[in-house]
């Protein structure tokens, strides 16, 4: 299946696409976006056996949107649910964030989550308590076997810069790693939804509750 990209009313190459956009976080957040949709969207029309095409549009003082033409209205609307639902789930999080949304970070294997209005996010600690001074991290992970498994007391932390939250190791021997990707000490890194954060040897998982999925 074929996507396009319009930037300001123009058809442009994935290529071109970053180097116009001057903001690399918003293009790579296009960029996942349009893999997910390819990753995801397998449709045919049930009528036709067609296949739709979609543009993601982009414009710089409008937002995000999607054009999705078909060989039938019924084919057409079925698309766009699922395209909507892709990006607003993705996109979100690495390029505005709404009111309403909550991140939610789930240790891997239990059924525990840590929930943060995203909008209310300034810093917050991932380790465990610290025996000396009895400070607690703001996601305190030393039920989970947090010691055992490599966690430091303050091994990471999740930022919300630009309008998106980023991840960053804070110096630790263990290590913080996106997706399987060890990050350098302190240097942020866009989180996105579906992420998977491994601390020492524990895991986290990243999702989004987005309540009002409609509006
Ligand atoms: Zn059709």
């Amino acid at each position: 299946m074929d996507i396009q990209f319009e930037l300001n009313g123009e058809i442009v190459e994935i290529a071109e696409l970053a180097v116009r956009l001057n903001n690399p976080s918003v293009a790579q957040a296009v960029l996942n976006v349009a893999e997910q949709i390819v990753g995801e969207i397998h449709l045919e029309c049930e009528t036709h056996h067609e296949h739709p095409a979609i543009t993601l549009v982009i414009s710089e003082t409008h937002g995000f949107g999607v054009r999705v033409s078909a060989c039938c209205q019924r084919f057409v609307e079925q698309v766009q649910e699922r395209v909507r639902a892709v990006y607003t789930r993705s996109l979100q999080l690495s390029t505005g964030v709404t009111a309403g949304l909550n991140l939610v970070i789930r240790v891997a294997g239990t059924s525990k989550s840590f929930v943060f209005d995203v909008t209310r996010i300034d810093v917050l600690v991932i380790g465990r308590i610290d025996p000396d001074t009895g400070l607690r991290p703001d996601i305190d992970l030393s039920t989970f076997g947090a010691y055992e498994n490599g966690v430091s007391r303050r091994h990471a932390s999740i930022v919300l810069m630009n309008r998106g939250l980023y991840l960053l190791d804070e110096g630790t021997p263990n290590g913080t790693f996106l997706n399987e990707r060890r990050l350098k000490p302190r240097e942020p890194d866009a989180l996105k939804y579906g992420d998977r954060v491994r601390l020492g040897r524990l895991v986290l998982e990243i999702t989004l509750d987005y309540p009002a999925s409609t509006s």
